[in-house]
């Protein structure tokens, strides 16, 4: 028997990933499925954006680079930061990586001890607990629920802040429940986090474009400005420009902190892919047009899937300001099945009864949730909800 690392044995696979691969599987043995697990885009990388990676290397641009990225790329996040944010970055405060989730995964590995706290919003994305205990610090989970449309108040962050606090993730807007907090609710946390200087701040602003209706996205520097010294900014270009599988993110932040998070990555994986990044680059600075156009579809989407969902009964969804993700609370459908007594029972009879596949709301800090992604066509969103209705109908 090969004795693992405790680190490893802390930790659990993508409860997200899983769930596309078991869709993925059970379709592979030809089984009628509907995956409503994915946590990517549908569309193709713009073609704009393809272009720019064949010539990078045709011309050449097959090498190592800096660790922390190209100039050219860096020089296109700075500018990024300015147009969307009203942010200022110089260079040396941008670190890309393969991906947003490899920049916390850095930020961790830089600031965290062994017994620190991560005070993480639940509803969370599935990675940011795991990560921090891949860290040896311990999440801590604050919960917000349907009845706080998702969003954390002041108070519950004061409560949640002990001696040990080390860092606060912020997510908005958020996977997987779409809650996006507006410009004073951040005021409002950044005023809590003012008195606790010894408190970092993780936003993660990956879905930042994907927004909808009359909600703007606002960046908690925008309303804090004070708090850039110890707020790392974390976006990427995966949900923005359907490009999930380059793996390009990138963060910002104080210099001191930055660093470390690049000597991590400089004794980890070295630069992301060279190519990659001069796809991105192309993304950030060319015709923003094709961001607009995924936006409007998710929008759409969106309130086909909210309607449809609230017309079952036992399924109650908050209509979402975010992201393509839905997560309706199922307690009142779970109820109507015999046999199934959590989200997780309820996911699995979709998948057997259904052929629909969610990712259960408990893999979120969410219990009695499920979500559901609608980066899918439109016809198999509206397919994938009959088929729900019809089995808890005839349950
Ligand atoms: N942050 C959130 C909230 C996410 O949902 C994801 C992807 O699912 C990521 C970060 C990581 O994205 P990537 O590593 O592709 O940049």
């Amino acid at each position: 028997d090969i004795q693992l690392a405790q680190r490893v044995q802390r930790i659990k696979p993508s409860p997200t990933l899983a769930v596309t691969a078991l869709a993925a599987q059970l379709k592979a043995e030809g089984r009628d499925i509907i995956s409503l697990s994915a946590g990517e885009p549908d569309f193709d990388t713009p073609a704009h954006i393809q272009e720019a990676a064949v010539e990078a290397m045709h011309a050449g641009q097959t090498r190592y680079t800096a660790v922390d990225g190209t100039a050219a790329l860096k020089a296109a996040v700075i500018n990024k930061f300015r147009r969307d944010n009203s942010l200022a970055y110089t260079a040396d405060q941008i670190l890309v990586s393969n991906g947003a989730k490899q920049s916390f995964y850095n930020l961790c590995e830089a600031l965290l001890n062994t017994g620190d706290e991560v005070i993480i919003p639940a509803p969370y994305w599935v990675s940011y607990p795991d990560i921090a205990l891949l860290a040896d610090a311990t999440p801590v989970s604050v919960f917000a629920g349907q009845s706080q449309s998702f969003k954390i108040t002041p108070d519950q962050l004061e409560k949640a802040i002990t001696p040990r606090t080390r860092l606060v993730v912020l997510n908005s807007p958020s996977n997987p429940t779409g809650a996006t907090y507006e410009a004073s609710e951040l005021a409002a946390l950044g005023e809590v986090l003012k008195h606790h200087p010894q408190i970092i701040i993780a936003s993660d602003d990956i879905y930042e474009p994907i927004i909808f209706g009359e909600t703007r996205f606002a960046n908690l520097l925008n309303v804090c400005p004070e708090l850039a010294t110890r707020t790392v900014v974390m976006n990427g270009v995966s949900k923005a420009y359907a490009m999930t599988g380059w793996r390009i993110g990138y963060a910002a932040g104080p210099k001191p902190l930055l660093d470390a998070m690049k000597k991590i990555q400089s004794q980890s994986t070295s630069n992301p892919n060279s190519i990659a990044q001069a796809a991105a680059a192309a993304a950030l600075d060319g015709d923003q047009t094709c961001v607009e156009t995924m936006r409007k579809a998710f929008e759409e989407r969106h309130d086909v899937v909210n309607r449809k969902l609230n017309a079952i009964p036992g399924i109650q969804c908050l209509p979402s300001a975010g992201t393509f993700y839905a997560f309706p609370d199922v307690t009142g459908a779970i109820a109507q099945l015999d046999g199934v007594t959590d989200d997780i029972g309820f996911a699995q009879y979709l998948l057997d009864h259904a052929g629909v596949a969610v990712v259960p709301g408990s893999a979120f800090g969410a219990p009695g949730h499920i979500r559901l992604s609608f980066a899918t066509s439109l016809a198999n969103l509206e397919e994938a909800i009959r088929r729900v209705a019809d089995v808890l109908k005839s349950a």
